[in-house]
């Protein structure tokens, strides 16, 4: 008997699927693989200060890569300076050829005056200590101010980076750009928005309001930044962070400098199969393997370094398995649904887990064995 009028708390609704269908699991991926978007180590961000946090050294990692078969792991928030220093430290440099680390603009010296030789100078001298790209998280567009926490948000295509861009370009490293977040951050929190539990759990990640640019915008300013620096390639994180693959295709169209990276969207790309399965097809040669993998990072279910994750990747990318979780976690984190593989073949997977990546970052195309 179901008692009338009474309302389930959401927090309380498990629904357990009855579907009985495939379950293939893919403990070993195909071929070797390269996770282009990982965050090892922390920097502060906006405040002052050159420290950087450990969030786990090479030996807690190497256990997980070796039984997943995951052979470089690329550390993209490396910091600068004397952070940089040691993040280079304690995985490549203490692990030759099993880890790369990226380097990260200055975001508490933007507003000072000469910022922009400053930071392309930085760049240089970064890639001298041994980084091998450069990582600009969503700071950019989202948070950074003239005058630090205050003054006018600076904006992506902001002149005073053009040289930072283009000394990256310069020196073959490939800049991994975050800008903007999925669309529902953008809208009001409501009982219509399908990241209302996410939302929830993280309130700062809601940019709704007169405070924030639109997302779209965002996006575009991004886009004039690539178009602006046709020799430098870009990465954009979590596939362009854009559900729109129809606009993600066409900036791809328009700028062969482009590339997407799949972390942290295959809840994304898995609830549009088919229409995932075609953008694999036409960009196999611009679309890069990554987890946003974080070590213990329990807030973030689908982001926690583990053999899980690995799992589900792989499932998602070689298997045509349906309506599996997207995230080792009981409640869907990034909003209620679940996901389907499409299944690659061998050709696309080869370059998606390791020859898109090596090429930008200058290593052998073919993978090892
Ligand atoms: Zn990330």
């Amino acid at each position: 008997m179901i008692a009338e009028g009474r309302g389930l708390p959401l927090e309380d609704f498990r629904p357990a699927s009855m579907l009985r269908v495939a379950r293939t699991p893919i403990a070993v991926p195909r071929f070797p693989v390269i996770d282009f978007h990982t965050h090892l180590t922390w920097s502060p961000g906006l405040e002052p200060g050159e420290t950087i946090q450990v969030i786990a050294g090479g030996s807690e990692l190497l256990p997980t890569m070796d039984a997943k078969r995951v052979r470089i792991m690329v550390n993209l928030t490396g910091g600068y300076g004397d952070g940089l220093r040691d993040a280079l430290r304690v995985h490549p440099q203490a692990h030759p050829g099993r880890f790369l680390t990226f380097t990260e603009p200055w975001w508490s010296r933007v507003a000072e005056s000469g910022c922009a030789q400053f930071q392309a100078d930085e760049v240089e001298r970064a890639h001298r200590a041994g980084a091998r790209g450069l990582k600009v998280l969503k700071i950019l567009g989202l948070f950074a101010r003239e005058h630090g926490n205050s003054g006018s948000l600076i904006a992506v295509d902001d002149p005073r980076f053009d040289p930072m861009w283009e000394v990256a370009g310069a020196l073959g490293m490939p800049v991994v750009i975050h800008v903007s977040d999925p669309r529902a951050f953008f809208l009001p929190v409501d009982s219509s928005n399908e990241r209302w539990e996410e939302l929830h759990a993280h309130p700062d990640w809601s940019f709704h309001g007169p405070e924030f640019p639109g997302n779209l915008e965002l996006q575009e300013a991004r886009r004039r930044v690539i178009e602006r620096h046709p020799r430098t390639q870009f990465v954009c994180a979590h596939v362009a962070d854009a559900e729109d693959l129809a606009y993600v295709s066409e900036c791809l169209d328009a700028h062969p400098n482009m590339h997407v990276d799949i972390s942290a969207r295959i809840g994304e790309l898995g609830r549009q199969p088919r229409t995932s399965r075609r953008f694999f097809d036409l960009y196999q040669d611009r679309i890069l393997f990554g987890t946003d993998a974080i070590p213990g990072g329990v807030e973030y279910p689908q982001q926690v370094f583990g053999e899980e994750l690995y799992e589900i990747y792989y499932r998602f990318l070689e298997t045509e398995d349906e309506y599996f979780d997207y995230a080792p976690a009981s409640v869907p984190p990034q909003g209620r649904w679940r996901i389907y593989g499409i299944g690659l073949p061998d050709g696309v997977l080869r370059k998606v887990y390791w020859a898109n990546a090596a090429r930008l970052l200058g290593l052998d195309e073919s993978p090892p064995e």
